[in-house]
């Protein structure tokens, strides 16, 4: 297959030329092609496996299939099409059963063991080291190092598992649909604004209603809780809301969770023993960057203590707002986002439309770059001779103080038809060194913003910029690695708790005067962001941050302990549990008819069992990261050279918390998160 493009890995992706038909033949021949070189790997080098004829070729198979696919799955996101996406979804399964495959496979799993108990594993670098130990390790989490016995019941609960994370959210779909509210009488919308107003006709048209129809689809919940001037109205919805797929509320036992909540906390437990652990919270910390338990539990409760002083008085505030500017003595839990809302405008009349003008996308652009110059030394060109997707796109280089080239990007910035929606980064090139050469890392970045109408340049809002400034930190930490091995150079390899530190990190910058006067300047004045209006900016970005802390803690506190505490004999306990954790955190305690587990894909149908704390422990790495550049200047250069060599240059290749403390001089503390959450320590 010669003129396939995808397959010509010697130099960027050829975009322009890159079809849909040439998908799933070039992911046929490479799948084909790695598990013949498996197999003769196997068979020519074994018993004597080592780096260079083993684990080494191993990795190369890796990035020969990402780079591969990745060109592909990206244009798939970016400029989707039918043939595209019929391509794309031929090749799914095929490479899901190819890394089932490999990550079943035991004749790898005992070559990569014979490396690692050979005489030239202590001769190999760190990050060598750690590509083996990773692999041996999710290879036994994956069940492979079992007895025959436990091997076939462990496939059998992974099975049953992923059988009822779908019914979970399956339920809570079907649950979600089934109710509506229809409102014929307009004097029932008052408070909602235009945009609400709009959707719920036009929904109520779709379904061939008159008036207008409101779901429990999130957009049309949350307006309604907001905004509906109606107490009975938000009643009657956030009951609906909050006993989807439970034994409560108006859909009462039709889509009820209950059985298949506990049957999943049932079966993780027993999974986390079979594979040795005490627990799943263990099995969970596994793969993460927090130590042990303890840790993750004293974690919580720390930010927790801190929080709850504040917590209340926001809610204080809360309740004598409601009270004296709307006669209302007791906040219903259905009250609190409307009243929330109408404080909110008291305090700060800033909106996103009017900080636009002051981010045109040029002088953002061009201040990021001469944040991270001042930063890391980093200079940033542009290149025009790149072949790409779409015309939009830009393509740049980065190089170092030396003047090396360090990694490339493609920016891709505005929304459009066919793009899929929010912001990512991606890997497109991951670095690697083979025989003497450097592979340069490349990354897409992808945001979805508002494009430029007519001649004028695209304005931002200050949200926007963060949402910039953030990928722009993953993109860093995938260009920026020095690190030779696929496997654990760049993002790869980052425990997840840890992999949202750079570009969490970058975010701060979004609220220093300093900087915002690199990046800010009117587009007809060129002034920067006026003080009075940064003012406002930042004290609306607190405002009742002291409750939503409490609110992720309970969240997070009550998975944690959910998988942490379960005791065989007792079984589930999920309600006493949260009833605990709620008298512990919360500082309001929702109506006894408040099913919430029962929608919390997020632990029961997602990737976030035992690890929601993974959120509030990536923010607080940030900020306290970020507080060493707050003691020694946000533009000091010895320590952007500190964090550059200690985290975004070691991508994976250590334990995040080692990496960490040779930052920071010490573990992570909570008191920068809370100072920046405004939040008195
Ligand atoms: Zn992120």
């Amino acid at each position: 297959m010669p003129n396939n493009p995808l397959l010509n890995h010697s130099d960027l992706p050829a975009f322009d030329k890159i079809k849909p038909e040439h998908v799933e033949p070039a992911i046929d021949n490479v799948l084909k092609s790695n598990r013949e070189r498996i197999d003769q790997l196997l068979a020519s080098n074994g018993p004597d496996y080592n780096w260079h004829n083993f684990a080494q070729p191993m990795e190369e198979l890796g990035v020969k299939l990402a780079r591969t696919w990745s060109p592909a799955s990206h244009m798939n996101s970016v400029v989707n099409s039918e043939a595209l996406r019929s391509a794309y979804n031929a090749c799914l399964p095929k490479i899901s059963a190819y890394s089932t495959e490999v990550g079943q496979n035991e004749a790898l799993f005992n070559a990569y063991q014979s490396i690692a108990q050979s005489e030239e594993y202590n001769l190999l670098d760190q990050a060598q080291r750690k590509i083996i130990d990773n692999t041996l390790r999710d290879f036994r989490l994956s069940g492979i190092a079992l007895s025959t016995d436990n091997k076939t019941r462990y496939k059998e609960i992974m099975q049953e598992l992923s059988a009822l994370h779908a019914k979970f959210d399956e339920n809570l779909l079907d649950a979600t649909k089934a109710w509506t509210r229809n409102i014929s009488d307009e004097s029932q919308l008052t408070g909602l604004p235009d945009s609400a107003i709009a959707m719920a006709k036009q929904t109520a048209e779709r379904e061939q209603q008159d008036g207008w129809l409101f779901t429990l689809e999130f957009p049309s919940y949350i307006a309604i809780m907001t905004y509906a001037d109606s107490a009975q109205l938000r009643e009657e919805m956030y009951t609906a809301f909050v006993t989807r797929a439970s034994d409560q509320g108006p859909c009462a036992n039709q889509w009820d969770n209950t059985p298949i909540m506990e049957r999943i906390l049932t079966l993780r437990h027993e999974e986390a023993l079979l594979l040795g652990f005490n627990n799943f919270a263990e099995r969970s910390l596994a793969t993460k960057m927090a130590n042990d338990t303890q840790q993750v539990i004293d974690f919580l409760n720390d930010l927790a203590q801190h929080s709850a002083n504040m917590g209340k008085q926001e809610l204080d505030e809360l309740k004598s707002f409601a009270n004296d500017h709307h006669g209302i003595n007791t906040l219903e839990a259905w009250d609190l986002m409307y009243f929330s809302e109408k404080l909110r405008q008291k305090k700060f009349s800033i909106t996103q439309e009017e900080l636009k003008p002051y981010f045109p996308e040029t002088k953002v652009i061009n201040g990021l770059f001469a944040v991270v110059k001042r930063l890391y030394g980093l200079k940033i060109n542009e290149r025009h001779d790149v072949k790409t997707w779409h015309d939009d796109v830009h393509f740049y280089d980065i190089f170092d103080k030396k003047g090396q080239l360090r990694g490339q990007f493609y920016l891709d910035l505005y929304a459009r038809p066919n793009k899929r929606g929010g912001a990512w980064m991606d890997e497109c090139i991951i670095r690697q060194r083979s025989n003497d050469d450097i592979e340069t890392p490349v990354a897409y970045l992808t945001c979805n913003f508002s494009s430029p109408i007519g001649d004028q340049a695209a304005q931002f809002t200050h949200q926007e910029v963060i949402t910039l400034f953030h990928e722009f930190g993953h993109g860093l930490h995938h260009m920026l690695t020095q690190i030779d091995y696929p496997g654990v150079s760049g993002i790869n390899g980052v425990a997840w708790d840890a992999v949202e530190l750079p570009s969490q990190f970058m975010e701060n910058w979004c609220w220093e005067k300093e900087a915002l006067a690199l990046f800010s300047g009117h587009f007809e004045t060129n002034e920067p962001l006026p003080d009075e209006m940064f003012e406002k900016l930042l004290a609306a970005k607190n405002f009742q941050s002291g409750m939503q802390m409490l609110r992720q803690l309970e969240l997070s506190l009550f998975d944690f302990r959910l998988h942490l505490e379960y005791d065989p004999k007792k079984g589930p306990c999920i309600y006493q549990l949260l009833d605990q954790v709620r008298t512990q955190v919360a500082v309001v305690q929702p109506p006894s008819f408040n099913r919430f587990p029962h929608s919390f894909s997020h632990i029961f149908a997602g990737g976030y069992a035992a690890g929601y704390y993974s959120y509030k422990w990536a923010e607080v790495l940030s900020s306290d990261a970020f507080s060493l550049f707050e003691e020694r200047g946000i533009f000091d250069n010895d320590t952007g050279i500190r964090f550059l060599s200690t985290i975004l240059e070691q991508g994976g290749s250590r334990e995040p918390m080692e990496l960490f403390v040779e930052f920071r001089g010490r573990e992570p503390q909570i008191d920068a998160l809370l100072r920046h959450s405004g939040i008195n320590v």
